[in-house]
């Protein structure tokens, strides 16, 4: 039999024979926002392209961060703000506590910059997360997260959403800091990691770009787009 073991006798083909839900099993899961915004879907063929560049790459990241912000903040809350026009005084609006944005190092700085241009006093917390390549498992390795805590909702941004187990280990993260709201944005999900976030952390909005068909036997999402740090930060 072939052996596919390594050397800490951990699989190098960590999906290989893991049963996964399809597409459709997922596609109505409760809480889970995916858009139907014809723009997003014209970028994210053009990011999807083997040849599209890093910095185009980088780029089209962050424009489809933007979008994404535009509609993950849609059902933020508001509180009555008085401001005062050239003509007279008026009630107006500001949003109800702050807004914090989670990038998940390092492939999720070019959402946050895209949340940024939406959200610009937005708070970032950096928080670093490495994916082990053999078992698939998510490392904390950097964490930059505040200790005094004073925000409506917190977005944790990760372009892929492949086998959740980053995206788990941040929303757990965000939870101990005691953040009222959590919400995950990412670009591309596969059923698997869309199933696993969903069901370890039902309480959360869920707002991404696409659902693909599946992960492959390495762990990427196919038909998907590559590595998406690297892909952004050239580091092939
Ligand atoms: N992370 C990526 O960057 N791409 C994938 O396909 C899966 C995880």
């Amino acid at each position: 039999m072939l052996d596919t073991s390594s050397q800490e006798g951990q699989p190098e083909h960590p999906m290989q024979g893991v049963p996964q839900p399809a597409r459709d099993q997922v596609l109505a899961l409760p809480r889970v926002h995916i858009s139907k915004h014809p723009v997003i879907a014209h970028k994210l063929t053009a990011l999807r392209d083997r040849h599209t560049s890093p910095p185009d790459f980088y780029r089209l990241v962050k424009e489809i961060g933007e979008l994404l912000a535009y509609e993950a903040t849609a059902s933020l809350a508001l509180e009555i703000s008085e401001t005062e026009t050239p003509l007279m005084k008026m009630d107006g609006y500001k949003l109800a506590g702050g807004i914090g944005i989670t990038p998940i190092l390092r492939a999720g700085l070019g959402l946050a910059e895209g949340f940024r241009e939406v959200i610009s006093d937005a708070q970032v917390w950096h928080l670093g997360l490495r994916r082990d390549e053999r078992t698939l498992q998510a490392l904390e390795y950097y964490n930059r997260l505040p200790h005094k805590v004073n925000l409506q909702v917190c977005y944790a941004v990760d372009p892929m959403l492949a086998t959740g187990g980053s995206a788990i280990d941040a929303i757990n993260i965000l939870k101990r800091r005691g953040i009222p709201r959590i919400s995950y944005v990412g670009i591309i999900a596969a059923p698997f990691g869309l199933q696993n976030l969903v069901q370890a952390h039902p309480d959360i909005d869920v707002y991404i770009a696409a659902l693909d068909e599946s992960l492959n036997d390495l762990g990427y999402i196919v038909p998907g787009l590559g590595d998406a740090g690297d892909r952004q930060f050239g580091t092939f």
